[in-house]
């Protein structure tokens, strides 16, 4: 067997973690669910313990926002998350001083980006790369020159804001910061507030879809004007929603209005705009991927 490394999605709601040498030769997959930072850590830690001398390195792929700068004090933390707790954990830290092992560190969206364009797209050719994620959150990931944007701090596009039309959708938002921003619309939580009930349990015909699909779709087309990638993942819990990947497909079409001439978008957007190859392994693969870079 080739060498092996720790990937970890660190989520809001439950941490999955893989003991990896590729997606085809997985020796260990553990999802724990998200508690407190001590209890969540120690316990991800277990996962990995028994194979600590035999990890190169590890990749962790974390909800953030996150410090990335390599040079800051809190290099490795979660910062100023809401979630509550969680505000300026030293993720990697810990998870380093108990391993001992090299760590590869970026957002979720990053390590989903990373993880769908090595083991899906063979690291080909197409750049940008764009990973999105709908669920509890919204986040993207946007792949420049073979990796993943930072920045000032990271990418935070699911905070854009789009068109919002008052007569066709009252809802205010609940986007603690923006309101009606992109997540403040169309995140999992925004979607049951609006309907009152779980984004899950609405019907396959319910209008909520077609206004979900809006949202995307506008947020689609901000991020091909702004990147033309060749390539956009549509995942996350309420991306992969049966019939909404298509639904947005449309209405990306209507919405770019033919303004952007590329075969593939006008001819083949199911080509363009896809499902996560990986399925909900983008992050904890992804974060395999993060750490094999790392050239452990
Ligand atoms: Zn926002």
């Amino acid at each position: 067997m080739e060498k092996l490394y720790g990937g970890i999605e660190a989520g809001g709601t439950k941490f999955n973690c893989i003991v990896a040498a590729n997606p085809d030769e997985i020796v260990v997959e553990e999802t724990i669910p998200t508690t407190s930072p001590a209890e969540t850590i120690n316990r991800v830690l277990d996962v990995f313990r028994p194979h600590q001398g035999s990890l190169a390195a590890i990749g962790v792929g974390s909800f953030g926002p996150l410090d990335l700068n390599p040079a800051s004090k809190t290099y490795g933390y979660i910062t100023t998350t809401p979630k509550p707790g969680w505000q300026f954990t030293d993720l990697c830290g810990h998870i380093r001083t108990a391993l001992g092992a090299p760590i590869a560190f970026d957002t979720d969206v990053n390590a989903a980006a990373v993880g769908e364009r090595v083991w899906i797209q063979q690291n080909n050719v197409l750049d940008p790369f764009i990973y999105i994620t709908v669920g509890t959150g919204i986040g993207v990931g946007v792949i420049v020159n073979g990796k993943p944007i930072h920045g000032l701090v990271h990418p935070e596009a699911g905070h854009m804001s789009l068109p919002h039309d008052l007569q066709e959708d009252p809802f205010a938002g609940n986007c603690p910061y923006h309101r009606d921003c992109w997540e403040g619309l169309a995140s999992g939580p925004a979607m049951a507030k609006r309907w009152g009930m779980l984004a899950e349990e609405l019907p396959d015909d319910h209008p909520a879809w077609a206004l979900e699909a809006n949202y995307i779709a506008h947020a689609i087309a901000n991020l091909v004007y702004a990147f033309s990638p060749q390539r956009i993942v549509l995942g996350g819990g309420v991306g992969k929603r049966t019939g909404l990947l298509e639904l947005v497909q449309q209405r990306c079409l209507a919405v770019l209005n033919n303004y952007i001439r590329s075969e593939i978008i006008l001819e083949h957007i199911e080509d363009y705009i896809v499902a996560p190859g990986l399925g909900s392994r983008s992050g904890s693969l992804g974060a395999i991927a993060m750490a094999q870079n790392l050239g452990g």
